[in-house]
């Protein structure tokens, strides 16, 4: 891709800026200046069009872009052409419609640079990476290819379900040459591939060279981390928050959380008293500028997430982290409770073994199916099951949930992809019995 003086300029000048900034909360200026090259490029986009000149006062009086304003009408939103792009990707939404995203050089540099620098402190120079990541139509698997190559990094992308190239057994079979340190991949397709793995007998050999499992394309919860690093004796980090939409919004430390990518979006928290900037601890949705976004630049944009910010982290980095909860929509109400799927996973695997769950809504009842370990013990699930009641009972109040231990799941509740529907794939409504 770089291929004229004036694209290595481009990565030049992001290398610069964002060493210069990264992992830190840069000043006004900095982010007065970025916003208004972001406000002048967005109004060459029909959504835009009727902005004023640039004033820190014309910013904060604007009003959010609501995602749903993007997924309705993307075109509206392009600041370029199709055919000014290099890449085309597209955003497999839960809604079923996708959502176009040309990407100009400019686009792909940026992000690139941002997120290798931020997640230069959690790779090593010898480190040997295996993205397990779709590298078709979405970015993701793009992403994490270009950062290696940004850091020199040993690199294969092996997508196991990319049929007629690669699967599972090609997957083992170049494992055992490439011995990867390092492993990109959703948290779905990482429980997949711990059960196959342990079904095979293979993954004692297997997870020998693993050291860091970097999950992104989901939202996963510190228990599944927890237990994936269990299962493979290595640390399992969040890698990175964003969107295809906006680009990557924060990035994994090694305390594993998500530190807001402060220097490449300018992060804000609208809370019932309004939109304060993300720098300070809090909880809202968040709605952010991203600084370097040419094709399709956003305004004030309502990722439609509810987050948590933090400034505690203890890896001592300048930036706040954030915690996502979800979006505010995934929630499902049983009786007088909002479930999320963050509250159930976190109980799921942090009270069992379990590789997977589906749970059964009724009006009259509650039933939480678990999907069991392969080499699950048995006799402690009546124990287990027992922890996970009391967990529903303490946590969200509801007191007669049943839970049954299965050998499988149906292959609905496994994701594969890079994204899926809380509700579609782990919750089956049901009438009342
Ligand atoms: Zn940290």
């Amino acid at each position: 891709m770089i291929n004229s003086e004036q694209r290595l300029a481009t990565v030049l000048t992001a290398t610069r800026e964002l060493r210069e900034r990264g992992g830190t909360i840069p000043g006004a200026d900095f982010y007065s200046d970025k916003i208004a090259a972001v406000w002048t490029r967005a109004r060459n986009a029909p959504a835009y069009a009727k902005l004023g000149d640039f004033s820190w006062e014309a910013f904060t009086a604007l009003e959010v872009t609501p995602k749903n304003r993007l997924k309705e009408d993307p075109w509206e939103f392009f600041a370029a052409t199709v055919d000014d792009g290099i890449k085309y990707y597209e955003t497999t939404g839960t809604t079923g419609q996708a959502t176009p995203t040309p990407r100009l050089v400019d686009d792909l540099v940026w992000n690139t640079v941002s997120v290798a620098q931020a997640w230069q402190g959690m790779l090593r120079e010898d480190d040997r990476v295996l993205s397990l990541l779709p590298s078709d139509i979405v970015p993701v698997g793009d992403l994490v290819a270009t950062v290696c190559e940004h850091l020199d990094l040993l690199h294969a992308r092996a997508y196991p379900f990319a049929t007629g190239i690669s699967d599972w057994d090609r997957l083992a079979s170049l494992w055992t040459t490439l011995r990867p340190t390092v492993l990109f991949l959703a948290p779905g397709v990482a429980l997949q591939l711990t059960r196959l793995f342990k079904q095979r007998g293979l993954l004692t050999e297997l997870r020998a060279s693993v050291r860091t499992i970097m999950l992104l394309g989901e939202v996963s919860v510190p228990a599944m981390r927890a237990r994936l690093g269990q299962w493979w004796g290595a640390t399992a980090y969040n890698a990175s928050y964003g969107s295809t939409e906006t680009g990557t919004l924060a990035a994994a430390c090694r305390h594993d959380r998500l530190h807001l990518l402060t220097a490449a979006n300018y992060c804000e928290l609208l809370t019932a008293e309004g939109l304060t900037d993300a720098h300070r601890p809090g909880t809202g949705r968040l709605v952010v500028t991203p600084l370097n976004l040419h094709a399709r630049p956003l305004l004030r944009y309502d990722t439609g997430d509810d987050v948590v910010i933090g400034t505690d982290c203890p890896c001592g980095t300048a930036t706040p982290d954030v915690t996502v909860l979800g979006r505010g929509t995934d929630g499902i109400q049983i009786r007088d409770v909002t479930i999320t799927p963050h509250l159930v996973e976190q109980v799921v695997y942090g009270q069992t073994t379990a590789t997977g769950y589906l749970l059964e809504v009724a009006p009259d009842r509650l039933r939480l199916l678990l999907e069991r370990d392969v080499d699950a013990d048995r006799e402690t699930e009546p124990e287990r099951a027992a922890a996970v009641r009391e967990a529903f009972r303490d946590r969200f109040g509801l007191d007669d949930t049943e839970v049954l231990f299965l050998n499988s799941l149906p292959s609905t509740t496994k994701s594969g992809g890079s994204q899926k529907s809380w509700k579609r794939s782990n919750i089956r409504i049901l009438e009342a019995s």
